[in-house]
Protein backbone atom coordinates (compact mmCIF):
# COMPACT_ATOMS: atom_id res chain seq x y z
CA UNK A 1 0.00 0.00 0.00
CA UNK A 2 1.51 3.64 -0.85
CA UNK A 3 1.57 5.47 2.34
CA UNK A 4 0.07 8.93 3.06
CA UNK A 5 0.87 11.76 5.75
CA UNK A 6 -0.65 14.58 6.89
CA UNK A 7 -1.31 16.81 9.93
CA UNK A 8 -3.26 19.46 11.26
CA UNK A 9 -3.11 22.36 13.99
CA UNK A 10 -4.70 21.96 17.29
CA UNK A 11 -4.93 25.85 17.44
CA UNK A 12 -8.35 27.05 17.84
CA UNK A 13 -9.82 24.20 19.26
CA UNK A 14 -13.04 23.83 16.40
CA UNK A 15 -11.88 22.98 13.16
CA UNK A 16 -13.46 24.75 10.50
CA UNK A 17 -15.68 23.85 7.26
CA UNK A 18 -12.33 24.64 5.09
CA UNK A 19 -10.53 22.11 7.21
CA UNK A 20 -12.52 19.38 6.84
CA UNK A 21 -13.73 19.56 3.32
CA UNK A 22 -9.89 20.39 1.79
CA UNK A 23 -8.45 17.82 3.89
CA UNK A 24 -10.02 16.12 6.90
CA UNK A 25 -12.58 14.39 4.29
CA UNK A 26 -9.51 13.13 2.17
CA UNK A 27 -7.77 11.83 5.39
CA UNK A 28 -11.13 9.80 6.15
CA UNK A 29 -11.12 8.80 2.01
CA UNK A 30 -7.27 7.25 1.80
CA UNK A 31 -7.82 5.44 5.34
CA UNK A 32 -9.11 2.66 2.61
CA UNK A 33 -6.26 2.89 0.40
CA UNK A 34 -3.23 4.18 1.93
CA UNK A 35 -1.14 3.26 4.72
CA UNK A 36 -2.30 6.53 6.31
CA UNK A 37 -0.56 8.33 9.50
CA UNK A 38 -2.30 11.43 10.36
CA UNK A 39 -1.61 13.75 13.65
CA UNK A 40 -1.90 16.62 15.37
CA UNK A 41 0.50 18.82 14.79
CA UNK A 42 1.27 20.34 18.10
CA UNK A 43 4.87 21.54 17.91
CA UNK A 44 3.61 23.69 14.74
CA UNK A 45 0.55 25.26 16.97
CA UNK A 46 3.50 26.91 19.13
CA UNK A 47 5.04 28.85 16.11
CA UNK A 48 2.41 31.45 17.51
CA UNK A 49 1.37 32.36 21.54
CA UNK A 50 -0.41 29.69 23.05
CA UNK A 51 -1.53 29.65 26.43
CA UNK A 52 -0.40 25.69 27.90
CA UNK A 53 -3.53 24.41 29.14
CA UNK A 54 -5.78 25.60 26.53
CA UNK A 55 -3.20 24.13 23.89
CA UNK A 56 -3.35 20.98 26.26
CA UNK A 57 -6.94 20.53 25.80
CA UNK A 58 -7.28 21.66 21.53
CA UNK A 59 -4.84 19.02 21.44
CA UNK A 60 -7.56 15.91 22.53
CA UNK A 61 -10.59 18.11 21.16
CA UNK A 62 -8.46 17.72 17.73
CA UNK A 63 -8.04 14.45 17.88
CA UNK A 64 -11.86 13.57 19.20
CA UNK A 65 -13.00 15.64 15.98
CA UNK A 66 -10.51 13.99 14.01
CA UNK A 67 -12.02 10.27 15.19
CA UNK A 68 -15.84 12.05 15.17
CA UNK A 69 -14.79 13.00 11.27
CA UNK A 70 -13.95 9.06 10.38
CA UNK A 71 -11.20 8.51 11.15
CA UNK A 72 -10.79 4.62 12.13
CA UNK A 73 -7.84 3.82 14.47
CA UNK A 74 -7.80 0.06 13.29
CA UNK A 75 -7.61 1.04 9.67
CA UNK A 76 -5.05 4.70 10.11
CA UNK A 77 -2.23 5.76 12.61
CA UNK A 78 -3.59 8.83 14.74
CA UNK A 79 -1.13 10.10 16.77
CA UNK A 80 0.24 13.76 18.42
CA UNK A 81 3.37 15.06 16.90
CA UNK A 82 5.22 15.58 19.68
CA UNK A 83 4.80 12.20 21.00
CA UNK A 84 6.96 11.35 18.31
CA UNK A 85 10.61 12.79 19.33
CA UNK A 86 11.74 12.32 15.56
CA UNK A 87 10.14 14.95 14.34
CA UNK A 88 11.76 17.49 16.20
CA UNK A 89 15.28 15.26 15.51
CA UNK A 90 14.82 15.36 11.68
CA UNK A 91 13.71 18.71 11.32
CA UNK A 92 16.67 20.13 12.39
CA UNK A 93 18.60 17.97 9.92
CA UNK A 94 15.97 19.45 7.22
CA UNK A 95 17.02 23.23 8.93
CA UNK A 96 20.66 22.40 7.96
CA UNK A 97 19.66 21.52 4.30
CA UNK A 98 17.91 24.74 3.77
CA UNK A 99 18.19 27.91 1.74
CA UNK A 100 17.77 31.11 4.15
CA UNK A 101 16.42 32.56 0.91
CA UNK A 102 14.79 28.88 0.12
CA UNK A 103 12.51 29.86 3.42
CA UNK A 104 11.68 33.54 2.89
CA UNK A 105 9.96 32.72 -0.09
CA UNK A 106 7.08 30.93 1.66
CA UNK A 107 4.44 32.80 1.38
CA UNK A 108 2.09 31.29 4.25
CA UNK A 109 4.69 32.90 6.52
CA UNK A 110 4.61 36.12 5.02
CA UNK A 111 0.78 36.20 5.15
CA UNK A 112 1.15 34.58 9.01
CA UNK A 113 3.55 36.85 10.38
CA UNK A 114 2.29 39.95 8.57
CA UNK A 115 -0.63 39.25 10.53
CA UNK A 116 1.03 38.89 13.96
CA UNK A 117 3.57 42.26 13.23
CA UNK A 118 7.09 41.28 11.75
CA UNK A 119 8.73 42.13 15.14
CA UNK A 120 6.52 39.71 17.06
CA UNK A 121 6.21 36.50 14.59
CA UNK A 122 9.22 33.62 15.62
CA UNK A 123 11.77 31.93 14.01
CA UNK A 124 9.98 28.65 14.90
CA UNK A 125 7.24 30.44 12.29
CA UNK A 126 9.79 31.38 9.73
CA UNK A 127 11.09 27.89 10.03
CA UNK A 128 7.68 25.58 10.47
CA UNK A 129 7.65 24.29 6.88
CA UNK A 130 10.65 22.73 7.42
CA UNK A 131 9.17 20.86 10.35
CA UNK A 132 6.73 20.02 7.99
CA UNK A 133 9.32 18.52 5.64
CA UNK A 134 10.16 16.15 8.24
CA UNK A 135 7.10 15.69 9.16
CA UNK A 136 6.22 14.20 5.74
CA UNK A 137 9.78 12.23 5.35
CA UNK A 138 9.72 10.54 8.57
CA UNK A 139 7.15 8.43 7.22
CA UNK A 140 8.11 8.24 3.39
CA UNK A 141 4.79 9.34 2.39
CA UNK A 142 4.20 9.14 -0.94
CA UNK A 143 0.67 11.14 -0.62
CA UNK A 144 0.38 14.13 1.17
CA UNK A 145 -3.91 14.92 1.58
CA UNK A 146 -3.89 18.69 2.22
CA UNK A 147 -5.42 22.18 1.16
CA UNK A 148 -4.06 24.32 -1.73
CA UNK A 149 -2.17 26.45 0.40
CA UNK A 150 0.13 23.79 1.25
CA UNK A 151 1.10 23.18 -2.26
CA UNK A 152 3.90 25.17 -1.69
CA UNK A 153 5.23 23.45 1.25
CA UNK A 154 4.73 20.06 -0.18
CA UNK A 155 6.86 21.43 -3.49
CA UNK A 156 9.23 22.35 -0.48
CA UNK A 157 9.33 18.55 0.29
CA UNK A 158 9.93 17.61 -2.71
CA UNK A 159 13.25 19.79 -3.09
CA UNK A 160 15.02 18.92 0.19
CA UNK A 161 13.92 15.36 -0.36
CA UNK A 162 15.78 15.21 -4.20
CA UNK A 163 18.67 17.35 -2.53
CA UNK A 164 19.34 15.04 0.35
CA UNK A 165 18.92 12.07 -1.81
CA UNK A 166 21.28 13.30 -4.30
CA UNK A 167 23.74 14.28 -1.94
CA UNK A 168 24.05 11.54 0.68
CA UNK A 169 22.26 8.43 -1.59
CA UNK A 170 18.49 7.29 -2.08
CA UNK A 171 17.14 7.51 1.58
CA UNK A 172 13.61 9.34 1.19
CA UNK A 173 10.59 8.51 -0.97
CA UNK A 174 9.68 11.67 -3.07
CA UNK A 175 6.04 12.89 -2.23
CA UNK A 176 2.95 14.53 -4.10
CA UNK A 177 0.44 16.88 -2.79
CA UNK A 178 -3.16 14.91 -2.65
CA UNK A 179 -5.31 17.83 -3.46
CA UNK A 180 -8.67 17.68 -4.45
CA UNK A 181 -9.71 20.45 -7.08
CA UNK A 182 -12.96 21.52 -6.17
CA UNK A 183 -12.71 21.18 -2.26
CA UNK A 184 -8.39 22.92 -2.10
CA UNK A 185 -10.03 26.38 -1.48
CA UNK A 186 -12.95 27.16 0.65
CA UNK A 187 -13.85 30.57 0.86
CA UNK A 188 -14.66 32.84 3.64
CA UNK A 189 -18.27 33.62 3.39
CA UNK A 190 -18.38 37.16 4.14
CA UNK A 191 -14.99 38.07 1.83
CA UNK A 192 -14.94 35.10 -0.76
CA UNK A 193 -11.94 36.03 -2.45
CA UNK A 194 -10.35 35.17 0.94
CA UNK A 195 -9.41 30.99 1.88
CA UNK A 196 -11.87 30.53 5.47
CA UNK A 197 -9.28 30.77 8.00
CA UNK A 198 -8.96 30.44 11.50
CA UNK A 199 -7.82 34.22 11.75
CA UNK A 200 -10.45 35.16 9.76
CA UNK A 201 -10.73 39.04 9.73
CA UNK A 202 -14.53 38.80 10.86
CA UNK A 203 -15.96 35.43 12.66
CA UNK A 204 -19.07 35.88 10.47
CA UNK A 205 -17.53 34.27 7.81
CA UNK A 206 -16.02 31.67 9.50
CA UNK A 207 -17.86 28.00 10.01
CA UNK A 208 -16.70 26.15 12.92
CA UNK A 209 -17.81 22.55 13.20
CA UNK A 210 -18.28 22.86 17.16
CA UNK A 211 -20.18 26.15 17.03
CA UNK A 212 -23.78 25.89 18.15
CA UNK A 213 -25.13 24.70 14.76
CA UNK A 214 -27.68 27.78 14.72
CA UNK A 215 -24.76 30.25 14.49
CA UNK A 216 -23.26 28.31 11.62
CA UNK A 217 -27.24 28.41 9.80
CA UNK A 218 -27.39 32.55 10.36
CA UNK A 219 -23.91 32.80 8.71
CA UNK A 220 -25.05 30.85 5.64
CA UNK A 221 -28.38 32.91 5.38
CA UNK A 222 -25.83 35.97 5.47
CA UNK A 223 -23.26 35.00 2.91
CA UNK A 224 -21.77 37.82 0.79
CA UNK A 225 -22.98 37.10 -2.56
CA UNK A 226 -23.57 39.77 -5.44
CA UNK A 227 -25.65 41.77 -7.11
CA UNK A 228 -26.80 39.55 -9.73
CA UNK A 229 -29.56 37.32 -9.26
CA UNK A 230 -28.39 33.95 -11.44
CA UNK A 231 -27.07 31.13 -9.49
CA UNK A 232 -24.57 29.92 -11.49
CA UNK A 233 -20.24 28.72 -10.92
CA UNK A 234 -18.38 31.52 -11.62
CA UNK A 235 -15.14 32.24 -10.22
CA UNK A 236 -14.25 35.19 -11.21
CA UNK A 237 -17.29 37.05 -11.34
CA UNK A 238 -19.44 35.45 -8.90
CA UNK A 239 -17.46 34.02 -5.94
CA UNK A 240 -19.73 34.16 -3.37
CA UNK A 241 -22.60 32.06 -5.04
CA UNK A 242 -19.26 29.83 -6.51
CA UNK A 243 -18.47 28.80 -3.12
CA UNK A 244 -22.08 28.28 -1.88
CA UNK A 245 -22.36 25.78 -4.70
CA UNK A 246 -19.56 24.43 -3.64
CA UNK A 247 -19.37 23.74 -0.20
CA UNK A 248 -23.55 22.59 -1.48
CA UNK A 249 -22.20 20.17 -3.71
CA UNK A 250 -19.44 19.11 -1.68
CA UNK A 251 -21.88 18.10 1.30
CA UNK A 252 -24.78 16.60 -0.69
CA UNK A 253 -22.64 14.50 -3.59
CA UNK A 254 -24.88 16.54 -6.12
CA UNK A 255 -22.75 18.09 -9.02
CA UNK A 256 -22.05 22.13 -9.67
CA UNK A 257 -23.91 21.39 -12.83
CA UNK A 258 -27.13 19.81 -11.28
CA UNK A 259 -27.15 22.21 -8.65
CA UNK A 260 -27.36 25.15 -11.50
CA UNK A 261 -30.43 23.40 -12.76
CA UNK A 262 -32.45 23.15 -9.93
CA UNK A 263 -31.70 26.97 -8.93
CA UNK A 264 -32.81 27.87 -12.29
CA UNK A 265 -34.99 30.53 -11.61
CA UNK A 266 -34.34 30.80 -7.85
CA UNK A 267 -32.91 33.47 -5.61
CA UNK A 268 -29.94 33.11 -3.97
CA UNK A 269 -32.13 33.25 -0.70
CA UNK A 270 -33.47 29.95 -1.25
CA UNK A 271 -29.94 28.15 -1.70
CA UNK A 272 -29.01 30.05 1.70
CA UNK A 273 -31.35 28.77 3.53
CA UNK A 274 -31.22 24.87 1.68
CA UNK A 275 -27.27 25.37 2.26
CA UNK A 276 -27.92 26.14 6.25
CA UNK A 277 -30.19 23.18 6.41
CA UNK A 278 -27.68 21.10 4.66
CA UNK A 279 -25.13 21.77 7.28
CA UNK A 280 -26.80 21.86 10.34
CA UNK A 281 -28.13 18.65 9.40
CA UNK A 282 -24.51 16.92 8.88
CA UNK A 283 -23.08 18.94 11.64
CA UNK A 284 -25.16 17.88 14.49
CA UNK A 285 -24.04 14.07 14.39
CA UNK A 286 -20.62 14.86 14.16
CA UNK A 287 -20.80 17.25 16.66
CA UNK A 288 -22.60 14.56 19.15
CA UNK A 289 -19.73 12.38 18.26
CA UNK A 290 -17.19 14.85 19.26
CA UNK A 291 -18.53 15.26 22.33
CA UNK A 292 -18.71 10.86 23.08
CA UNK A 293 -15.33 11.00 22.43
CA UNK A 294 -14.16 13.78 24.66
CA UNK A 295 -16.05 12.23 27.33
CA UNK A 296 -14.45 9.17 27.51
CA UNK A 297 -10.33 10.61 27.70
CA UNK A 298 -8.67 7.11 28.69
CA UNK A 299 -9.66 5.79 25.73
CA UNK A 300 -8.99 8.89 23.36
CA UNK A 301 -5.37 9.54 25.14
CA UNK A 302 -5.34 5.01 24.81
CA UNK A 303 -5.64 5.75 21.02
CA UNK A 304 -3.10 8.00 20.58
CA UNK A 305 -0.75 6.34 22.66
CA UNK A 306 -0.87 2.99 20.35
CA UNK A 307 -0.60 5.51 17.31
CA UNK A 308 2.42 7.08 18.86
CA UNK A 309 4.43 3.90 19.60
CA UNK A 310 3.07 2.54 15.93
CA UNK A 311 4.41 6.09 14.42
CA UNK A 312 7.63 6.02 16.41
CA UNK A 313 8.76 2.81 14.92
CA UNK A 314 8.47 3.73 11.13
CA UNK A 315 9.52 7.76 12.27
CA UNK A 316 12.79 6.13 14.08
CA UNK A 317 13.89 3.82 11.27
CA UNK A 318 13.90 6.61 8.77
CA UNK A 319 15.83 8.81 11.34
CA UNK A 320 18.74 6.43 12.04
CA UNK A 321 19.07 5.51 8.06
CA UNK A 322 19.29 9.74 7.72
CA UNK A 323 21.26 10.31 10.93
CA UNK A 324 23.72 7.38 9.39
CA UNK A 325 24.13 8.43 5.54
CA UNK A 326 24.90 12.32 6.86
CA UNK A 327 27.65 10.62 8.99
CA UNK A 328 26.75 11.47 12.40
CA UNK A 329 28.45 8.55 15.05
CA UNK A 330 26.27 5.98 16.38
CA UNK A 331 26.16 6.49 20.52
CA UNK A 332 27.74 2.92 21.39
P1 LIG B 1 -4.13 28.71 9.95
O1 LIG B 1 -4.91 29.79 9.27
O2 LIG B 1 -3.75 28.98 11.36
O3 LIG B 1 -2.98 28.17 9.11
P2 LIG B 1 -5.82 26.68 8.96
O4 LIG B 1 -7.25 27.01 9.03
O5 LIG B 1 -5.10 26.83 7.65
O6 LIG B 1 -5.12 27.52 10.09
P3 LIG B 1 -4.35 24.25 9.38
O7 LIG B 1 -4.28 23.38 10.58
O8 LIG B 1 -3.17 25.08 9.01
O9 LIG B 1 -5.62 25.20 9.53
O10 LIG B 1 -4.73 23.38 8.12
C1 LIG B 1 -5.21 22.07 8.20
C2 LIG B 1 -5.57 21.60 6.80
O11 LIG B 1 -6.72 22.27 6.32
C3 LIG B 1 -4.46 21.87 5.76
O12 LIG B 1 -4.35 20.73 4.93
C4 LIG B 1 -4.98 23.05 4.99
O13 LIG B 1 -4.50 23.07 3.67
C5 LIG B 1 -6.48 22.79 5.03
N1 LIG B 1 -7.25 24.02 4.88
C6 LIG B 1 -7.19 25.09 5.71
N2 LIG B 1 -8.04 26.04 5.30
C7 LIG B 1 -8.64 25.56 4.18
C8 LIG B 1 -9.63 26.09 3.29
N3 LIG B 1 -10.16 27.29 3.48
N4 LIG B 1 -10.03 25.33 2.25
C9 LIG B 1 -9.50 24.10 2.04
N5 LIG B 1 -8.56 23.55 2.84
C10 LIG B 1 -8.13 24.26 3.90
MG1 LIG C 1 -2.94 26.65 7.60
Amino acid sequence: RPRALSGIQPTAGSFHLGNYLGAIRQYVALQETHDAFYMVVDLHAITVPQDPATLRANTRLAAAQLLAAGLDPDRCTLFVQSHVPEHAQLGWVMNCLTGFGEASRMTQFKDKSAKQGADRSTVGLFTYPILQVADILLYQADAVPVGEDQRQHIELTRDLAERFNSRFGGTFTIPAPHIVREVAKIYDLQDPTAKMSKSAATPKGLVNLLDEPSVSAKKFRSAVTDTDTVIRFDETDKPGVSNLLTIHSALTGTTVAALEESYAGKGYGALKTDLAEIFVAWVTPFRERTQEYLGDPETLDSVLAKGAEKARAVAAETLATAYDRIGLLPAK
